[in-house]
């Protein structure tokens, strides 16, 4: 597959008025979340070629089929990284674009929006749309791949990303903290945002019982020796530790909802809820796991403009329908 004949697919069948079920690995379906019902199935996982990168320039373009974890490797190579951290290692590229995923270290880095620096999409008119490019401050007609960030496939099929990529630090570090309440929890919390430390990852998890705040820091030893001693009464822990916050949506059945809030909310939203979560506490995320009865999830998108990109793309609804636009 290219992305001039996945382009010339996508045509044909919008042609014929056909649905179309789009992905990658498809690990979100078995997830749990219900298949798109659709006419045909496309995967993008044999689109997987590195098309270019550029160490010293902190700069790769991959194909979207690419395993995450493929392209972890190839950066890690070289000491570089791009540090979203998807909970899946089978997810590819354009999966961990489309569902816009980010993990702990989102406080230090940010989120794909942060790290792409182009796009080519190929659209049901059989267009394949360029945005962007290779350099870090050209960001001249990047809304449109902007627009692919968190679109589940329904706009569009993502062929090519380009990306701007971190160096790792020389050393890291995890620290623990443990505490009874939330609200002592989010009070360091607090102290730390204020503080000098500039942590890559502000953790705060409600298991096994009462709150634990993990913390991901790095740079020189010096720089790590310095977190010791603003962080009194920390344990260094492994790194393994954030393996189980990783996988937490695949350590128990049931669903995962994410709650968005302010920072100032977020002691309160974790001392009532009586399900495991993660508190992302540099970020005013939560993502609580609840085997049954999960609460709907809060719609505070500007659903309007959402309908009008959707008439843009897909007028006909052809692509992943059932799957609205930025919700899982
Ligand atoms: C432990 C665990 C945690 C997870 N956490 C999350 C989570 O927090 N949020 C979440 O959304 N998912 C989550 N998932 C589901 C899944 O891992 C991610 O959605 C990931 O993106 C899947 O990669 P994939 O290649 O299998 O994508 P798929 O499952 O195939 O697709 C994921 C979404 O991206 C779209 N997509 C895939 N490729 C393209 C492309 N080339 N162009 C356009 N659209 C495309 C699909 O239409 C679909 O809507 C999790 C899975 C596991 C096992």
């Amino acid at each position: 597959m290219t992305p001039e004949n996945l382009a010339a697919e996508l045509h044909s069948h919008a042609t014929d008025r056909r649905t179309i079920r789009l992905g990658g690995n498809f690990s979100k379906d078995r997830l749990g979340g219900a298949p798109c019902p659709a006419g045909v199935t496309i995967s993008t996982r044999e689109m997987r070629r590195l098309l270019q990168y550029d160490p010293r320039d902190l700069t790769v373009s991959v194909e979207a089929g690419m395993p995450w974890s493929e392209l972890e490797s190839i950066l890690s190579g070289h000491r570089q990284m791009l540090p979203l951290d998807p909970g899946w290692p089978a997810s590819t590229v354009g999966g961990v674009v489309a569902a816009n995923l980010s993990g702990p270290r989102r406080r230090l880095y940010g989120t794909a929006r942060d790290m792409i620096i182009g796009m080519t999409f190929a659209t049901l008119e059989g267009k394949l749309v360029q945005s962007g490019g290779m350099v870090v401050k050209n960001v001249a007609g990047l809304d449109m791949a902007k627009l692919m960030i968190g679109s589940f496939g329904t706009l569009a099929a993502i062929c090519v990303v380009n990306f701007k990529v971190f160096p790792m630090p020389v050393e890291t570090r995890t620290f623990e903290m443990r505490f009874a309440t939330a609200q002592q929890a989010f009070t360091e919390r607090d102290r730390i945002l204020q503080s000098v430390l500039q942590p890559a990852a502000i953790d705060i998890v409600n298991w096994p019982d009462g709150f634990r705040m993990l913390i991901a820091a790095g740079g020189s030893p010096a720089v790590l020796d310095r977190y010791a001693r603003e962080l009194p009464g920390a344990l260094v822990v492994d790194e393994s530790a954030w393996d189980e916050i990783r996988n937490f949506g695949s350590r128990f059945e049931g669903t995962i909802v994410t709650m968005s809030m302010k920072l100032t909310e977020m002691a309160a939203a974790m001392e009532s809820l009586k399900v495991p979560a993660i508190a992302r506490a540099g970020n005013g995320v939560i993502y609580a796991h609840y085997a049954q009865n999960p609460p709907q999830p809060q719609w505070n998108g500007d659903f309007a403009t959402m309908e009008r990109v959707k008439q843009m793309f897909d007028p006909e609804r052809l692509l992943n329908r059932g799957r609205l636009y930025g919700r899982i």
